[in-house]
């Protein structure tokens, strides 16, 4: 074991590690403040883990429909050893009639074993090289390319859907296949900015690989490629050369925040504490935020916590924002009955005075 694995692994306090992936790593930046969620990515553990294994509750479950879907609908486009996705590619002029190189580096070693492991990532390496070499015999699409990304001095393995490029193109763009459907202009944003993220996380993975052979990392480009399905049927819709300029930026500001390495995670933890422990990870700090629920599964911890501290947050965002001045909704509360120390500052005197104006509103509408 490595010295760093040796530290991860006391950091764990003897949990088995799981593979984060691009999903994992792509939530750190839906909440970038938060100190809990970025410790247990680093240290290789995920918020569902640490509900099972630490506090011993159920983590919520993917609905089986949204997981059978998925896995029908990549599938079907990675069926016919990738012909479908490369049709989807041809049809709309992404990929030329030559471009038929198809590899699935799956397929080479499909086991979960460490070996098998390790193979995918070398053989993605090594088609990843022939490219770069200008070698005609390079893919034109890698399906579930194995890469490596280092956070904060931890190697993260990423299994990505699909790496694409034609012959005419120096490099590779990253593609995500999403069953989410595809509603034009009013389909989902925040799924989008997820996929979108997603998919840079794989676009830095290739910066770290092209900067470790010596090539130029703008190779890698900001560009990412997301296939969605038509409502109501498994029909492809393809979005490729899609700018993820602020998503791959987004991530980069997120992990390049606090803690930065594992000394600083360790200095967090009182001396031998492990985050095997429900009270350290309880308390490492959070933040919560009315979007936790949708990427973690210790939100409902957290928005415990947040409640028990009388954090607006609670009531929303906007709530947030508007009980700023406050602190809390105790004091909130005091300032809104005129009970308590009186105002500290003139922001609380302005929000003492908007809380007591929109209570006689309430009042008059629920009384007449
Ligand atoms: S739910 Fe908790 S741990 Fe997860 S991101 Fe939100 S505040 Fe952080």
């Amino acid at each position: 074991m490595t010295p760093e694995n040796a530290r991860l692994h006391r950091l764990r306090g003897g949990l088995t590690a799981v593979e984060v992936g691009a999903r994992g790593i792509e939530s750190l930046a839906r909440n970038a403040n938060c100190t809990r969620l970025r410790a247990i990515v680093i240290t290789g553990l995920t918020p569902s883990k640490v509900i099972e294994h630490v506090l011993g509750e159920l983590p919520d479950a993917m609905s089986p429909f949204a997981i059978t879907l998925t896995q029908a609908f990549e599938k079907r486009l990675l069926s016919n050893a990738g012909g479908s996705l490369l049709t989807v590619y041809r049809e709309k002029g992404h990929l030329d009639p030559q471009d038929a190189k198809i590899t699935n580096v799956a397929d080479l070693a499909p086991r979960d074993t460490q070996v098998d492991c390790i193979r995918r990532e070398r053989e993605t390496r090594r088609l990843i090289e022939l490219k770069l070499r200008g070698d005609p015999a390079a893919p034109n699409l890698i399906l579930k390319p194995r890469l490596a990304l280092t956070i904060v001095g931890v190697t993260h393995a990423i299994e990505l859907d699909y790496l694409v490029a034609s012959d005419r193109e120096p490099f590779y763009r990253v593609g995500v296949i999403k069953s989410y459907a595809d509603r034009g202009g009013k389909t989902n944003k925040a799924h989008i900015r997820t996929a979108c993220r997603e998919a840079s996380v794989g676009t830095l993975a290739l910066q770290q690989l092209l900067t470790s052979l010596g090539q130029p990392v703008e190779l890698a480009g900001d560009r990412i490629d997301i296939v969605l399905k038509a409502p109501g049927s498994f029909t492809p819709r393809l979005y490729a050369a899609q700018r993820a300029e602020s998503e791959l930026a987004s991530l980069t500001r997120a992990l390049a925040a606090a803690p930065s390495d594992l000394d600083q995670i360790e200095q967090m933890l009182p001396a031998g504490a492990s985050l095997a422990k429900p009270e350290v990870i309880e308390a490492l700090p959070n933040h919560y935020c009315s979007s936790c629920k949708e990427h973690c599964a210790l939100w409902q911890h957290c928005r415990a916590q947040a409640q028990a501290q009388g954090n607006a947050i609670i009531l929303g965002d906007q709530a947030a924002e508007q009980l700023a001045a406050a602190g809390s909704l105790n004091r909130a509360m005091d300032l809104l009955n005129g009970s308590g120390r009186p105002p500290d500052n003139r922001a609380e005197v302005v929000l003492a005075a908007e809380l007591r104006a929109a209570s006689a509103l309430l009042d008059r509408i629920a009384n007449g």
